[in-house]
């Protein structure tokens, strides 16, 4: 079977040109699948993961149908294209998305999201948009005022809808929806559909078609995964010892909470390891020099809160470390995505503590595969999981909870951690 390509899509050589800078040959599944659709004028329900291309799946139809559009007026541009994605990082990166494909196409865009003043935003939405890339509440924020005003939209793509749920924006949505004009085409992409999304998904779509990709195999096949049991005491020290030893050129460590973030980064520096985190309660200029210093490779190591990381997007990412196991798992699907991302394959690593074991039964079952456990490591928590039934406090069970092994992190002469890995019995 030979590879589809660009050309067969039927793209306009403005795009065409524009993807061969950006080094793409050949579309992902989701890209093949959904751009006849979208050139087609069809609503579109997509069910993707993270890292399958889905971005340029919708901003390359779009622009070709703006590009194509002989009315589209110019001079004063209207926003013909409305963009609403959860997180400020995924916001810019969906801009930054269209500015590439679209640079030959004559195409204006400009993003909009929270945390920063709006003069520079409400400038470039004075100086006239083809496209806007927004978060929820800036978008509310300034229809509020005036500066947006959505009458000309004519393609609407609601980006990470379940997450957009997590995050609590289901209200500023539904006032969305009453603001855009009826005849448009929407495009409504979420990684998971549990009962509420595709309810919302009812109220957004017209007659649409669905495009699945892989849901049973989830980028977690593409990601070669490991798991550590240890102590919650014992969490630094593993992951020390594993950055040291992996050497990864990029290693993006996820915590749960924004505290924790900051804790991993002293502890880190502690041991002479530069790293910067990126959450929520930083401002959006520190959040933006962490990522691309990241991206530039000044700093090896970036600590992330998940709704900080869901905009990251590294190509060459090497190792995610989850030092916390999240408690749904979709998230440990979505987190180890960061790796693997389009062709790439990557590595995870994953740090179960007593309370988060139960956590780890809900990942294998969504991922239908187990996580192999590394046994062999100085850090390991031995204890089976029949052992510890019972625990009124488990965490406090574990305070003295001394390494197994007498071999010293870093002098167990094996410097490649990841072979150490042993099937689980
Ligand atoms: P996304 O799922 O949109 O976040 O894309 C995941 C990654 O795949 C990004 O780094 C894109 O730049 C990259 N990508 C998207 N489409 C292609 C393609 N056709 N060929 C190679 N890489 C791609």
């Amino acid at each position: 079977m030979t590879l589809k390509t660009f050309k067969d899509l039927n793209l306009v050589e403005p795009i065409l040109k524009a993807l061969v800078t950006k080094g793409y040959t050949n579309p992902t599944p989701i890209q093949e699948k959904s751009i006849p659709i979208l050139l087609n004028g069809t609503d579109l329900l997509g069910c993707a993961q993270t890292g399958t291309g889905k971005t340029a799946a919708f901003a390359i139809p779009i622009i070709q149908q703006l590009y194509l559009d002989e009315h589209r007026n110019k001079t004063h541009r209207k926003i013909k294209a409305l963009i609403v994605t959860p997180t400020r990082e995924l916001a810019i990166q969906i801009a930054d998305n269209f500015t590439e494909y679209g640079e030959n196409a004559d195409i204006r865009n400009t993003v909009i999201f929270g945390g920063v003043k709006q003069g520079a935003q409400t400038n470039a939405l004075r100086r006239g948009v083809d496209v806007l890339v927004a978060t929820p509440g800036r978008l509310l924020d300034l229809m509020g005022q005036g500066f947006i005003k959505l009458n000309d939209i004519e393609y609407f793509v609601l980006d990470e809808a379940d997450q957009m749920l997590d995050l609590g924006f289901i209200h500023d949505i539904k006032k969305l929806l009453t603001k855009l004009p009826a005849k448009r085409q929407s495009l409504f992409f979420s990684a998971t559909m549990p009962k509420s999304i595709v309810e919302l998904s009812e109220k957004i779509l017209g007659k649409y078609e669905r495009v699945t990709i892989s849901p049973d195999k989830p980028t977690a096949e593409k990601v070669e995964q490991a798991l550590y049991f240890v102590s919650k005491e014992d969490k630094p020290k593993l992951l020390v010892d594993i950055l040291r030893s992996e050497d990864a050129a990029s290693t993006l460590v996820f915590a749960r909470t924004k505290h924790g973030a900051d804790k991993v980064v002293r502890l880190l520096s502690k041991a002479k390891i530069t790293a910067q985190a990126i959450h929520g309660n930083k401002s959006q200029n520190a959040r933006q020099n962490a990522l691309s210093n990241f991206k530039d490779g000044k700093t090896k190591v970036l600590i992330a809160t998940d709704i900080a990381a869901r905009g990251i997007d590294v190509s060459q990412l090497e190792l995610v470390v989850n030092y916390d196991l999240p408690n749904i798992s979709e998230t440990y699907v979505h987190r180890i995505g960061r790796t693997g991302r389009a062709k790439a394959s990557g590595k995870a690593i994953s740090f179960c503590d007593l309370e988060e074991r139960p956590y780890l039964k809900g990942i294998e079952k969504l991922i239908k595969q187990q996580v192999p456990v590394i046994k062999d490591h100085p850090y390991v928590d031995t204890r089976k999981d029949s052992e510890i039934v019972g625990l009124k406090k488990p965490s406090q069970g574990n305070r003295n909870n001394k390494p197994k092994s007498n071999k010293k992190p870093g002098q167990s002469g094996n410097k490649n951690v990841w072979n150490r890995r042993k099937p689980r019995n």
